[in-house]
């Protein structure tokens, strides 16, 4: 982990970011590492670790989480979601701090062009997550997108 000078971190970072995903708040992270654990990602980047991402959120190290590569790399699979014990959906975080690292110009157009090969692979790894968790028996919101769990009635 990066030093961080206390006068260059931003305090209001997670209340930000939280506001954007319609939360009064982030729930505290216990640091459990669950969502790390987990991710499908972190299977083929090994330093990719949404534990990490989620702390440096929480100390309020704002431009380095805007300008890191490792807010591209989720593939939005959710499995982070439903071990988290704090319901800490970091797809959603996820999108936000992308948004925010295009307005803010740390990324521009042209680098999400570049980027689409990519999502595509982290797509088709996203499909396979979900794919071998109905193969492992596994259905119902478990194997949804945090979308569907709240707008599908299961059966
Ligand atoms: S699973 Fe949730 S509580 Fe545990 S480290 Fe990840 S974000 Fe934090
Ligand atoms: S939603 Fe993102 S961080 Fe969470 S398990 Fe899937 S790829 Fe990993």
């Amino acid at each position: 982990m990066e030093k961080v000078l206390l006068q260059k971190a931003d305090p209001r970072f997670k209340d930000e970011i939280a506001e954007k995903i319609g939360l009064e708040k982030i729930k505290p992270c216990y640091t459990c590492g669950s969502c790390t654990g987990v991710c499908p990602v972190r299977k083929v980047i090994e330093d990719f670790d949404p534990r990490r991402i989620i702390h440096m959120i929480v100390i309020g190290m704002r431009n380095e989480v805007l300008s890191s590569d490792q807010i591209w790399f989720c593939c939005l699979c959710n499995s982070c979601y439903f071990v988290c014990p704090q319901g800490i959906r970091f797809s959603r975080i996820a999108l936000e701090l992308q948004k925010l690292s295009l307005a803010e110009g740390y990324v521009d157009k042209n680098f999400l062009k570049r980027l689409e090969p990519v999502n595509n692979y982290l797509q088709d790894l996203c499909r396979r997550t979900m794919f071998k968790k109905v193969k492992d028996g596994l259905h119902g919101p478990q194997t949804m997108p945090c979308w569907q769990k709240y707008t599908v009635k299961n059966g």
